[in-house]
């Protein structure tokens, strides 16, 4: 893809609040990375220093194959220092797809008249969250269209809902949130339910390219959305979670813009978002937008790499818009959270006959990875990961700058890898198959071994046979 700066110059000085889209091209257009600079920069994220946004731009510009290998290398050796061999586990349920607006890459785009536009009432929420706990979820986001249907107040409510649903010894024990930018009375109404994480992406950070692909409804308003979590912040919202959709525009733009995202928040509100997500474009129904910048798996491997090297301590996310072959592969090079077990047809989680009949004109994207939640925890557990549905954090109040302060070295030894463990023998003794229970239990086996202290393993042995007995719900 050439650039051509006159073609997508900002023609409103406005409209450049903390991302400049001069400032950032002139950056892309003037780094020549060297060897040296490109280990340096991989050296000090190996040390868990966050990266500027002109070294991550090195790493982005970097071409030569031997350093985008040791990009990757890096990236998967950050991965086991900070988070270690875990992923934690959500699913997303679709609430609602009434939605006014018209995003040029979405299934559920107002003018498309083949949807069944649906809103799930109190009824049907539970029903839902049933068949998700009797899966064996614990952490779940909810996803809204753009509607005056779904304010502050009816998202809060479906929010208290999902919390009071119990099925069996199930339970949801983290509810996050994407719905479209409120103000700041809506952010406080929202949070009073007790969210976790309330997730806005800016889909792409050009403003050009952004009013070309929302071509009509109040999304269409860049501003509005890129100071949406701002607002989420000053209504008291810390745990928030941006994102870019990658194919809508040059990547190496897109990524420089997230760390100008992170910078940001880390400069006004001194915490840096919780999770960075990136939604990669597959097909999707009346799918209408300019095809060039769509990502090849090898640019999407790399540029997750250099998000992982670049902000060490925010969690990465992959969804099941990517096929398992490549979430295998990319998961290695610092993803921490995954969706399992995704179905975002509406109401489809409680039909489970049809749940692996994707029908395009039900869902807003296509997804590649249908496996069952099962099927994933046992593909983990295959690769020595360990599955974690942990909220301890959450529930403890160690979120937003808790939860960076806590992101220290020892912390994920003493309190994640645990409590991981503990989470998994949940999932084994209420839900698992024989096979994926023997497997998981060899596992924790392997793992407690990397505990190094003796005491700390013997009280995770006392939980382990707590829960084996009956207890649920025991963290650190
Ligand atoms: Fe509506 Fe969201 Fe789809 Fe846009 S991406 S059309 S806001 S549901
Ligand atoms: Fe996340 Fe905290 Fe649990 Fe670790 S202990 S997995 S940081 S919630």
């Amino acid at each position: 893809m050439i650039y051509n700066p006159q073609q997508y110059k900002i023609k409103d000085e406005a409209m450049k609040p903390f991302i400049d889209t001069d400032e950032i091209w002139d950056t892309l257009r003037n780094i020549h990375p060297t060897k040296e600079q490109v280990r340096a920069i991989i050296n000090k994220a190996l040390n868990k220093h966050r990266l500027s946004m002109l070294e991550t731009a090195v790493l982005v510009n970097t071409t030569d194959p031997e350093l985008i290998e040791e990009i990757k290398q890096g990236a998967r050796t950050l991965k086991e220092k900070v988070y270690g061999h875990r992923i934690v586990l959500f699913a997303p349920l679709y609430i609602g797809n009434l939605c006014t607006n018209n995003c040029a890459y979405c299934g559920y785009k107002a003018s498309n008249k083949e949807v069944e536009r649906i809103t799930l009432d109190k009824d049907e929420i539970v029903r839902q969250v049933k068949a998700l706990e009797d899966a064996g979820q614990k952490r779940l986001i909810l996803v809204y269209g753009e509607h005056k249907k779904y304010g502050p107040e009816f998202i809060a409510e479906s929010v208290r809902t999902v919390y009071k649903v119990k099925s069996g010894n199930g339970e949801i024990r983290r509810v996050n949130i994407n719905a479209a930018p409120l103000d700041i009375d809506g952010f406080k109404t929202v949070k009073e339910s007790e969210i976790g994480t309330y997730q806005i992406f800016q889909e792409t950070y050009h403003p050009e390219i952004y009013k070309k692909v929302h071509l009509s409804g109040k999304k269409r308003d860049y501003d509005w959305r890129l100071t949406a979590l701002d607002r989420a912040m000053e209504a008291g919202i810390d745990d928030v979670g941006i994102g870019a959709l990658f194919g809508l525009y040059d990547w190496r733009f897109e990524v420089l813009a997230l760390i100008r995202h992170v910078n940001h928040f880390e400069a006004v509100y001194n915490v840096g978002p919780h999770t960075i997500s990136f939604p990669r474009i597959q097909h999707a129904s009346e799918l209408d937008i300019d095809k060039s910048y769509l990502v090849s798996d090898e640019d999407f491997t790399k540029l997750v790499a250099i998000l992982r090297l670049a902000v060490p301590y925010t969690g990465l996310i992959l969804t099941a818009r990517e096929s398992p072959e490549i979430r295998d592969e990319i998961m290695q090079f610092g993803v921490s959270q995954i969706d399992g077990g995704t179905n975002i047809e509406m109401k489809a989680y409680a039909e489970k006959e049809d749940a692996h009949n994707q029908d395009i004109n039900k869902e807003q994207f296509k997804i590649n990875d249908d496996r069952s939640l099962n099927e994933i925890m046992d593909d983990l557990i295959e690769h020595k990961f360990i599955p974690s549905f942990c909220t301890a954090c959450y529930r403890l109040g160690r979120t937003g700058e808790h939860f960076m302060e806590f992101s220290v070295p020892g912390f994920i030894k003493r309190y994640c890898t645990p409590n991981a463990i503990l989470t998994l023998v949940e999932y084994l003794e209420d839900y698992a198959p024989q096979e994926t229970k023997e497997k998981g239990y060899q596992l924790i086996e392997e793992k407690m071994a990397e505990i190094e202290d003796d005491k700390y393993v013997e009280k995770v042995r006392e939980r382990i046979e707590k829960i084996k007995s009956g207890v649920r719900d025991l963290y650190f």
